[in-house]
C-alpha cells in the first residue's frame, strides 16, 4: 500500500460537474485514492507528519485519459513508405499498416508499449486504452504490454485486434489472446479489483477484414458482460464492403452479431448514418473521436456533435498520435469549423464534453470501484501540476478555452498515478527514458528491415 501524501499550495481543477476550480488547497492521498480536500493551512496543521508534495501554486488537475491509441504504431514514426505514396485509406493499411504489423516481434511489442507510456507520463495521460496487433507474436503479447504497463505505474485497458487478413489461424490466435487475457485480468481483479492498474476489452481490427463466421467465434468465445473495441466506418469502403457481404450497414452488422453495448467501444464512426447513430444511441455503445487520425488518413471528420446530440457517448481518442491528450482537444476543435466552414462548429464546451466527462465514464466502467477523471474524495488518485501562469482570468466557465489556447503538454511538471509519483519537477521518478529509447531503436531498425521486406511482397 502506499504511504500517505499530502499535495499543498495547489490551484485544484475538480473537473466535477459542474466544474470547480479551488485556490490554496490540499490534498491528502491514502492507498491511490484521494482522501480529503481542503484549504492548505488545514490539512497542513491536521497532517504534520505526512510526507509533503509542494505544488508550488500550480494548477493540479486529473490526468487525462486516451479512450483509443495504438503502442504498436511507435515504429512508424519517420519511416518512409517505398513506392508511390498512398492516395486513400485502403492503401495507407496495406502499404503502411498491414507490413508494419507483421513486423512485429515481442523486442518491438514491449519497446513500443514502453515508448508510448513514456510519452504518457511526460504528457499527462495517465489511462489509455490500447488496441493492438502483431500477427507474427500473437499468443502473450497483451502480457508483454501488461508488463510495459505496471513497470510504468500507468492505467491501461488491452486487447488484441482480431483479423481475417493473416488467415483463420491468425483470427483463431487473435481470439484465444484476447479471451486468454480477459479472464487473466477477471481473475486478478477479484482479487484486487480496487487496486488494479489493468483492464481488458475484446478487440476486433474492422468490419472489413472480419467475415460473419469470426464474428460470430468472437461473440461465442467472448466471456459473458464483455465489450468489443473495434474501428467503425473510419472510410467509406468499410461500408461498402459490409454492404457487399452482407447486405447491411457496419453497426447493423455489428448489432447482428452481439458486439454492441454499454462496454463497446466503436471508433472513428466517421461514415455512419442516422439508423447507425440511433443503434449506437440505444445500445448504449461509446463512439472515440480521433481527429488528427482523421485528416492524417483524409478519411473525412464524424458528425460528432449530431452523434452527442442524438445521445451518443463519444469520447476522444488519439489513435497512435502522440500521447499529448490536449493537441487532439485543439484539433477537434479547429478541425470541424473548417471542416463546415463555420466557426460556430464544436465549442470547447463539447470537447470538455469528451475529453473529460465522457472519456471518465468510459474508462470507470473498465475501472470500477472508485471514481476517475475528477478530484474528490474517494477518487482515483491520478493526477498532473500543470505550470499555467494565465494573464486573463481563468474560471470554471473558461476553462476549456483556456485549455485550448493556453495549456501544453511541456506545462505538466509532475504526474501521479494512484498515488505513486512518476514524474516529478519533468524528473520520471520509475523509467529511464535514454535507455528505454536506445533499447526501441535497436529494435526499430529490426522492424524497418522488415517492414521493407514485406511492403515488396
Ligand atoms: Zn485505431
Amino acid at each position: 500500500m502506499n504511504a500517505e501524501l499530502l499535495i499543498t499550495h495547489a490551484n485544484l481543477i475538480t473537473w466535477e460537474e459542474p466544474n470547480r476550480i479551488l485556490e490554496g488547497y490540499a490534498l491528502l492521498l491514502r492507498d491511490g485514492l484521494i482522501r480529503e480536500l481542503g484549504a492548505s493551512p488545514k490539512l497542513e496543521t491536521r497532517y504534520p507528519s505526512v510526507e509533503r508534495l509542494d505544488a508550488r501554486g500550480q494548477y493540479v488537475m486529473p490526468g487525462n485519459i486516451c479512450a483509443h491509441t495504438h503502442f504498436y504504431g511507435a515504429f512508424s514514426r519517420g519511416l518512409s513508405i517505398p513506392g508511390a505514396a498512398p492516395d486513400a485509406f485502403p492503401q495507407i493499411l496495406k502499404k503502411l499498416w498491414w507490413p508494419l504489423d507483421l513486423a512485429l516481434d515481442e523486442e518491438a511489442v514491449r519497446c513500443s508499449a514502453l515508448v508510448c507510456l513514456v510519452e504518457a507520463v511526460k504528457h499527462g495521460t495517465t489511462t489509455l486504452f490500447d488496441h493492438h496487433a502483431s500477427p507474427n507474436a500473437i499468443p502473450g503479447s497483451l502480457d508483454v504490454i501488461a508488463e510495459a504497463v505496471e513497470q510504468t505505474g500507468l492505467r491501461a485497458v488491452l486487447c488484441y485486434e482480431v483479423t481475417d487478413r493473416n488467415g483463420q489461424a491468425g483470427a483463431k490466435a487473435g481470439i484465444e489472446e484476447n479471451v486468454r487475457f480477459l479472464k487473466k485480468i477477471c481473475q486478478s481483479s477479484a482479487v484486487s479489483r480496487q487496486g488494479s492498474r489493468l483492464s481488458a476489452t475484446f478487440g476486433l481490427h474492422a468490419s472489413l477484414t472480419l467475415s460473419d463466421k469470426t464474428l460470430e467465434a468472437c461473440r461465442e468465445a467472448a466471456p459473458h458482460g464483455t465489450g468489443f473495441h473495434i474501428h467503425v466506418a473510419e472510410s467509406e469502403v468499410d461500408q461498402y464492403d459490409s454492404l457487399e457481404k452482407s447486405g447491411s450497414r457496419v453497426v447493423d452488422r455489428l448489432q447482428r452479431f452481439g458486439l454492441l453495448g454499454p462496454d463497446s467501444i466503436c471508433v472513428h464512426a466517421v461514415h455512419v448514418d442516422a439508423r447507425e447513430v440511433a443503434l449506437l444511441a440505444e445500445t448504449g455503445t461509446w463512439v472515440t473521436h480521433q481527429p488528427r487520425s482523421n485528416m492524417n488518413n483524409a478519411v473525412g471528420i464524424g458528425e460528432v456533435e449530431s452523434m452527442l446530440r442524438a445521445g451518443v457517448r463519444v469520447g476522444l481518442g488519439n489513435d497512435g498520435f502522440s500521447n499529448a491528450m490536449w493537441e487532439e482537444w485543439k484539433t477537434a476543435y479547429l478541425v470541424h469549423k473548417v471542416w463546415r466552414r463555420d466557426p460556430r462548429r464544436m465549442s470547447a464546451s463539447d470537447v470538455t464534453q469528451m475529453a473529460v466527462y465522457n472519456n471518465a465514464a468510459l474508462a470507470g466502467r473498465f475501472f470500477p470501484g472508485a471514481p476517475l477523471g475528477v478530484i474528490q474524495p474517494g477518487a482515483r488518485a491520478d493526477l498532473i501540476f500543470v505550470d499555467y501562469h494565465p494573464f486573463t482570468p481563468l474560471t470554471f466557465g473558461n476553462l476549456p478555452w483556456h485549455i485550448i489556447f493556453g495549456f501544453h503538454e511541456s506545462m505538466i511538471t509532475t504526474t501521479l498515478v494512484a498515488g505513486k509519483v512518476l514524474m516529478k519537477d519533468r524528473q520520471l521518478q520509475v523509467l529511464d527514458e535514454e535507455a528505454i529509447a536506445h533499447r526501441a531503436r535497436q529494435a526499430a531498425s529490426r522492424v524497418w528491415a522488415r517492414y521493407r521486406s514485406n511492403v515488396r511482397d
